[in-house]
């Protein structure tokens, strides 16, 4: 049978009729990304690699599918039996009622990022902490630890950023979400793991914010560390979240938006004299993760690296 060219998206339909779909797809599809947009990830040419590269006959594929299409989309590739599925924007946190089982962090941030399907039973986890804690490490060669973070966001990514920050102990936690209710939930939900000393100033340890200038403006002098948790820059035209005449060069910004490039926020973090690096280190461990948890063995990190850059 002629093989056949791997589609750049699938879609809900797609998988409503799989067996015509994927006839002749060699080796075949059996680990997808979900989201809206998803045209741009980078998780194909990463997890693709790593499967060759570890003789695994499967591949990867995204799939557009919409907010209201999750609940379909998951029943039938739990019915096709695919092995796993990474979820992004805006499915985290839809997911999450959705699965048979939850490990300790999905549970707790209230947002899956992965799942691995096992005896016809969906099994969420989350990787996000972990993948972002390890950028830093790389991107900016400090821990999280001690540092002050301001948090853009309250959706899943932001969960479980803020999440990762308070197990390891930051110092200072703030969230500014657009609809400020929910980042005043998160930081609520946090609270417990913020009862040491307050920190040294007039500022509280944690707090959320409103989405404002002038409520930036205030936080600047405060802050080691601000991460975009959002989806502004994912366009080519966004602005940045914050202007680059709010930065200050002491300042180390963490935009979880990829490119190839500069993001909008990275290059603002330039113009300012600051420290920038985009979300390509977060996606390649949390690529990693995602692996490590499909396959029960360490993910070949070099080889999606390369295959990412
Ligand atoms: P999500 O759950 O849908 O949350 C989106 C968040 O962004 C919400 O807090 C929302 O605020 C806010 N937002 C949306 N549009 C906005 C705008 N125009 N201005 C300001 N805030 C806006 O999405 P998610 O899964 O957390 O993903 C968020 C971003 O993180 C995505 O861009 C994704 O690519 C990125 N991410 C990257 C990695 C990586 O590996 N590099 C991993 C995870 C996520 P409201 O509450 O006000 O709606």
């Amino acid at each position: 049978m002629k093989r056949k060219r791997v589609k750049e998206v699938y879609t809900l339909a797609d998988l409503q009729s799989w067996s015509d779909v994927a006839r002749g797809v060699d080796p075949p599809i059996r680990l997808v990304v979900l989201g809206d947009p998803v045209g741009h990830s980078l998780s194909p040419q990463m997890q693709n690699a790593a499967l060759k590269h570890c003789k695994i006959d499967m591949q990867y594929a995204r799939f557009r599918i919409l907010p209201g299409e999750l609940g379909e989309g998951l029943k039938l590739i739990r019915e096709l039996k695919f092995n796993g599925v990474n979820l992004t924007i805006p499915h985290k946190i839809g997911a999450v009622e959705m699965m048979n089982d939850l490990d300790g962090d999905a549970k707790r941030i209230g947002a899956v990022n992965v799942i691995k399907i096992e005896d016809g039973k969906l099994c969420g986890f989350n990787t996000d902490g972990r993948a972002f804690s390890r950028a830093i490490r790389e991107e900016f060669s400090v821990d999280l630890r001690d540092l002050r973070v301001m948090i853009l966001g309250a959706g899943g990514a932001a969960r479980a950023i803020a999440l990762q920050c308070a197990k390891e102990n930051c110092e200072r936690l703030v969230i500014a979400n657009g609809t400020f209710e929910k980042g005043d939930k998160l930081a609520n939900k946090l609270h417990d793991l913020f009862t040491g000393p307050k920190v040294f100033g007039p500022v509280p340890r944690l707090q959320a914010i409103q989405w404002e200038e002038n409520a930036f403006r205030f936080q600047i002098a405060n802050l080691d560390l601000i991460v975009n948790a959002t989806p502004v820059g994912l366009n080519r035209v966004d602005p940045p979240p914050i202007p680059a005449r709010l930065l200050a060069p002491h300042l180390m910004i963490y935009d979880t938006v990829y490119s190839s490039g500069r993001t909008s926020f990275v290059s603002a973090a330039i113009e300012a004299g600051a420290r920038g690096a985009n979300g390509l280190s977060m996606l390649l461990h949390q690529g990693a993760l995602s692996f490590a948890i499909w396959f029960e063995r360490e993910a070949p990190l070099d080889v999606m690296r390369k295959a990412l850059l």
